[in-house]
């Protein structure tokens, strides 16, 4: 079986700073893949390169078949991944709903939008009660899930959440972590970057350690979790 997403050996640059330093790593179909590290390590940038807003000084993507070479963000974003950024983007003056709706740009089936937008609702009941108003008056926490609803929108092949849990009380970090689970549950293939280890590996089938733009250390979120060097480095063990 092909992996729905294969990363070779991926160099990022920003100028003559290598901010990934080649990295190989792939996501099956169905699973969640979580990528952990510092800050710094290179996580944001892998994303937004393979979103298609960096391009790679080098390495090869394929997504669902297909080189990702020279391909557009927007093509990107029609071949069927969707990547709920770092710091949520949302609208603040649309309303939630407008929000949701920016998510499905690309679609034109009316009645599949609508069925979308309740199934946004149903999985975060908080934006289908406030769909009218703006999305600036969302919490930090519920802004995430508005970004969540909104990739989702584009009924995504592979959903990519750069840390979800950034800036969230613990209370919102746990929910935002059982939404991923139910998402996993329904079949959602997700591609998730986050600083906070144990939430990501406990629900991750595979995981990947980033220091300064390399794969360090690499296996199933269940091995990391019980990796003695990642619970010194990651979950704050002595
Ligand atoms: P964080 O969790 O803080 O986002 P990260 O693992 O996602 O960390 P990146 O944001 O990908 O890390 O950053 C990787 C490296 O690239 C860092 O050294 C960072 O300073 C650098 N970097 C990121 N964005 C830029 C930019 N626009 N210009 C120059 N250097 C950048």
């Amino acid at each position: 079986m092909t992996a729905l997403l294969e990363v070779e050996d991926l160099r990022v640059a920003y100028g003559k700073i290598e901010a990934v330093k080649g990295i190989s790593f792939s996501v099956e179909a169905g699973q969640v893949v979580t990528l952990i590290g510092t800050n710094g390590a290179g996580k944001t940038t892998t994303l937004r390169t393979l979103s298609g807003l960096l391009e790679p000084l080098a390495g090869h993507i394929k997504f669902d078949g297909k080189p990702l070479k020279n391909v557009p963000a927007h093509k990107i974003v029609a071949l069927g991944m969707a990547h709920s950024p770092e710091g949520r983007h949302i609208f603040p003056r649309m309303t939630i709903e407008d929000n949701l709706r920016l998510g499905a740009y690309l679609r034109d089936d009316k009645a599949g939008i609508e069925k979308d937008i309740q199934r946004a609702y149903d999985l975060f009941p908080i934006l289908g009660e406030r769909r009218k108003q703006a999305a600036g008056t969302l919490s930090g926490g519920e802004q995430q899930m508005l970004a969540m609803g909104r990739a989702l929108m584009s009924q995504p092949k592979l959903l990519m959440l750069d840390e979800p849990s950034m800036g969230l009380s613990p209370i919102m970090m746990q929910k935002i972590m059982a939404t991923i689970s139910e998402l996993k549950a329904q079949g959602t293939t997700i591609l998730l970057v986050e600083q906070n280890a144990q939430a990501a590996l406990s629900l991750a089938d595979q995981g990947h350690v980033m220091e300064i733009g390399k794969i360090v250390l690499s296996g199933t979120g269940q091995d990391l979790l019980h990796d003695e060097s990642v619970r010194k480095a990651y979950l704050g063990e002595d």
